[in-house]
């Protein structure tokens, strides 16, 4: 191969660069991406960037004489607008075209919209340093802030608002926050900590519509309650950012289909949160949309692209921060599991938790207890692995 070419410049799309280099990829390697900054992380967004703790420099993933050594070129600011996989060339929004041998696509996800609502001042998502550095100007001038949608974005920010000392009410359709990403029995012990924290958790009503002229003035629910905001920020979500995929044959579905080895076509892959593969140990279709995801596929993407072809089927990891309590899991912490505490105690805000599928542990999850977690996903290396 001759020219590899990496789109979506975060923490995917760099480690595949990196990793093509390390594994001896000399040749014309380019990393394409559409926002203005160098690769930054993501997870300090909605923890310490909202707070005020780290400025934004200290996310940036590596130092800028660090691009200027790899040799790769990288172009920001750019766009990949369409992709025609016969000739191998990505269009780009410059208008101009570039061509591969080798494709990594990591797109990512992008914010998932209401309807309506989002023209108005004062109403945000987080996804990118830009979003995280509006939403924290607006919060350090206002007093209520609403946030819509209690997965693992609206928690952490909803706790990050009560730190800077904002009333906050959290609102969800479902009957407890996080209930997607844990079920229903832990989402109940993330309901617990949020309302012992003072937030206002409104579980299982909707939202009708975003109040407001110019600028948002509150938010009316399903069931006619009307919240007051200054704030509001929309965490429903994410959808995968394929759109400049559309006619390309490269196969859409919840993401970007791959095989067990990330490959969507030939020489073609796919990495991160925007990649749907499937996972040999689980035996099913999954797109993970956690940090340690993100590093770990590009690495295999990048080497399987290079020919090692080898299935990737890693322990799924991710963790949370809200307030105090850190919690953090391996594995598939289906919504349909049984969930059983095996060590600890709940009511003590400290314990391990197992996900168990018909007799089959598929995950296990630890509330303040990140050395005991080691222990269970070892157990779950023997059950999945
Ligand atoms: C606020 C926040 C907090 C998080 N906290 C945690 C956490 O605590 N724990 C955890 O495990 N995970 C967390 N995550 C998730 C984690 O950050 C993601 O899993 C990770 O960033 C995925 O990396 P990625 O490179 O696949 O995608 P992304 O980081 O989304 O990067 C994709 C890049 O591609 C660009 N792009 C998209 N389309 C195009 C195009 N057509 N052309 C060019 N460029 C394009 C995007 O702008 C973006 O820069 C958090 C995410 C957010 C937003």
């Amino acid at each position: 191969m001759d020219r590899i070419v990496v789109i979506g410049a975060s923490a995917a799309g760099l480690t595949a660069a990196e990793t093509l280099r390390k594994e001896g990829f000399d040749r014309q390697l380019t990393l394409i991406g559409d926002e203005l900054h160098l690769p930054y992380d993501r997870p300090p967004l909605s923890k310490q960037v909202l707070t005020g703790m780290w400025d934004t420099g200290k996310i940036a993933l590596r130092k800028e004489e660090v691009y200027e050594q790899s040799g790769i070129d990288m172009r920001l600011g750019t766009r990949a607008t369409g992709l025609d996989t016969g000739a191998r060339v990505v269009r780009l929004d410059d208008g101009s075209e570039i061509g591969y041998d080798g494709l990594i696509i990591t797109t990512g996800v992008r914010p998932r919209l209401l309807p309506s609502g989002h023209d108005l001042t004062g109403v945000h998502v987080m996804r990118t340093l830009d979003d995280a550095v509006a939403l924290r100007a607006e919060l350090a001038t206002s007093a209520r802030l609403v946030v819509i949608g209690a997965g693992f974005l609206g928690c952490e920010a909803a706790a990050s608002a009560r730190k800077l000392g904002l009333d906050v009410t959290l609102v969800d359709p479902l009957p407890q926050p996080m209930v997607r990403q844990f079920g229903d029995r832990i989402g109940g012990l993330i309901a617990q900590l949020h309302t012992s924290e003072g937030v206002d958790v409104m579980t299982g009503v909707g939202v009708q519509a975003i109040l407001g002229d110019s600028r948002v003035t509150g938010v009316r629910l399903t069931d006619g309650t009307q919240l007051d905001a200054d704030v509001v920020l929309v965490a429903i979500g994410a959808v995968p950012a394929t759109d400049w995929l559309a006619d390309s044959g490269v196969l859409i579905g919840d993401g970007v289909l791959c095989d067990a080895t990330c490959q969507a076509l030939p020489g073609v892959y796919a990495a991160g949160d925007v990649a749907s593969w499937h996972h040999e140990g689980l035996g099913e279709r999954v797109r993970v949309e956690h940090r340690m995801n993100a590093t770990e596929q590009a690495m295999a993407a990048a080497r399987n692209l290079l020919g090692a072809n080898t299935p990737f089927k890693p322990i799924p990891y991710f963790w949370t921060d809200q307030y105090d309590t850190k919690i953090a899991a391996f594995g598939l912490l289906a919504p349909d599991a049984d969930v059983t505490v095996e060590q600890g105690e709940a009511a003590e805000g400290k314990f391990i938790a197992h996900y168990t599928r018909a007799g089959k542990l598929i995950g296990v999850l630890a509330w303040n207890m990140p050395r005991e977690l080691r222990k269970a996903r070892g157990l779950l290396a023997e059950s999945i692995g």
